[in-house]
């Protein structure tokens, strides 16, 4: 499987001029990746952007209509996007999404065509009451309910007391971790790891975790550093 390494710029930069100049020193310095790379700025910046392939942040569930705020699968697709993160933990607890929204979402982006990063993980709390296999089982199923079609979905383990927090969930523990969500999903599914990645730890994820890439927020935004990230992993 060729490794997926995806940055979410989550709500950053704060202007068009940052936006545009850490895409292109991003595009400079990987050149002709091996590997696959897929850059999530936010909304407003992704007309903006070309030259490597482009992931929107989150997608609304409707194709269409009076929903104020919203974007859809279709005008994604219309702006030649091809990745699309759903269920991000920061979606799901400030926007409140739901196993069932986020179903919902997965369901619309696939229909437009669009192939899903789709974010699951346990809060410190689950993990600690020892829930982390009941939890990732849950959102999984939930999430990708009545979908036949699992082609064009990538799983993102993403342990929600590891991201943006520095402190990386090991590497044993993702490897179990990976193993368990591999059991549940289709054999070619790519399985990413997210939280806290920067370059020193980025490598082993890919080889001795069996992550098959990885999610970078915070490093993402210094190219220098994504960079590296992205070699890191070709
Ligand atoms: C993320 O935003 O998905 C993420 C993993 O963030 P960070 O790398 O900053 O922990």
């Amino acid at each position: 499987m060729k490794p997926l390494i995806v940055a979410n710029w989550k709500m950053n930069p704060t202007s068009r001029e940052e936006a545009k100049n850490l895409f292109n020193s991003i595009k400079e310095g990987i050149g002709s990746a091996k590997i696959e790379v897929v850059i999530c700025p936010p909304f407003v910046y992704l007309p903006l952007l070309s030259g490597l392939t482009l992931g929107a942040q989150n997608v609304f569930y409707k194709e269409g209509g009076a929903f104020t705020g919203g974007i859809s699968g279709a005008m994604l697709k219309d702006l030649r996007l091809e990745y699309v993160i759903v269920g991000h933990s920061e979606s799901r607890r400030y926007l409140k999404e739901t196993d069932e929204i986020i179903n919902q979402k997965i369901k619309e982006a696939l229909d437009s065509g669009l192939k899903i990063i789709f974010c699951i993980g346990e809060t410190a709390e689950e993990r600690d009451a020892d829930q982390k296999n009941e939890v990732l089982e849950r959102q999984i199923k939930k999430g990708l309910e009545n979908i036949e079609n699992l082609e064009n979905i990538n799983i993102a383990y993403e342990p929600v007391w590891a991201i943006g927090t520095g402190n990386n969930c090991s590497i044993e523990e993702t490897k179990e971790s990976i193993e368990f969500i591999r059991k549940l999903v289709r054999p070619d599914t790519r399985i990413l790891y997210g939280g806290s990645v920067k370059s020193e730890n980025s490598g082993e994820y890919i080889k001795d975790a069996g992550a098959n890439g990885l999610l970078v927020g915070g490093a993402s935004l210094n190219a220098e550093e994504f960079i590296k990230i992205v070699k890191s992993a070709e």
